[in-house]
């Protein structure tokens, strides 16, 4: 009788659990959402044309970015 409330409890906790999860899907958008600001995601800003672009997705030639390889060459070129 007793063990029989126990496994209810236990059942109900496991469907509270999985209920509140299921519920929780939303959330990881949270750090998606952070990923787009940009004190998150390091911006340079092109040194011929002034675009802001991902330090990832840049053309770095020493101390200085570039939106893409064009300006990277006209800025080699100067
Ligand atoms: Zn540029």
């Amino acid at each position: 009788m007793l063990g029989k409330i126990i496994l209810a409890l236990i059942a109900l906790g496991l469907a509270l659990f999985l209920l509140r999860r299921a519920l929780g899907g939303t959330k990881p958008s949270e750090p998606a959402s952070k990923a787009q600001d940009p004190g998150y995601v390091r911006l340079r800003s092109c040194r011929i044309c002034g675009a802001h672009v991902p330090q990832s997705e840049a053309i770095l030639r020493g101390e200085h970015a570039y939106c893409g390889i064009a300006h990277a060459q006209q800025g080699e070129s100067e």
